[in-house]
């Protein structure tokens, strides 16, 4: 189940012009959370695509199927729709985040991650140093701790719910009521 950290990302969409979320989780939570510009870099596990033809599709869950699941066009096992160690990233979703970096950002949050993925790290580096506001949320010290201008050393569902209570009490135009 999304926690409230997913879903205070996802009703900021309703008072920012844009909110991407760009994720190394494949669990889905931000889109169940109801999060619409989602960049999956490390895919996610519901889609299930096949080992050896093209066919694709969308689960919830495996309830009911046979394990592991077929591919109903060739018979082949379907396997997750998600990047492993050592294979390329999804050019997609590398191109879609190209894109909005170049759109421009007016801040960046980096929440609960230790930024080991260079390509998670990076923009976080790059928007530091291009003097872009960057706010951490991670109860540890990580190796972004050093760039970002703000460190919040809190887990992420205390401090997004911090963070809506504190909107909401300024008065943020239309921000809708946020229970934690
Ligand atoms: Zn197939």
């Amino acid at each position: 189940m999304p926690n409230s950290a997913h879903r205070a990302i996802a009703v900021l969409e309703q008072v920012l012009s844009r909110v991407v979320v760009f994720t190394q989780n494949v669990d889905g939570l931000h889109r169940k959370a109801g999060s619409s510009d989602l960049i999956e870099i490390h895919g996610n596990l519901q889609e299930l695509i096949c080992t050896a033809c093209d066919h694709g599709e969308t689960v919830d869950d495996l309830a009911g199927r046979e394990l592991p699941p077929r591919c109903p066009v060739c018979g082949s096992v379907l396997r997750p729709n998600v990047v492993l160690f050592g294979e390329a990233l999804p050019a997609g979703a590398m191109t879609r985040f190209a894109d909005a970096l170049e759109e421009g950002i007016d801040m960046v949050f980096t929440i609960g991650t230790s930024g080991v993925f260079p390509y998670i790290a990076e923009p976080v580096v790059w928007a530091a140093r291009a003097g872009i506001p960057t706010v951490e949320i991670n109860p540890v010290e990580t190796r972004l701790t050093r760039f970002v201008e703000y460190h919040l050393p809190l887990g992420a569902a205390e401090a997004m719910t911090a963070i809506m209570a504190a909107l909401d009490r300024h008065g943020l135009q239309g921000i809708p009521r946020f229970q934690g």
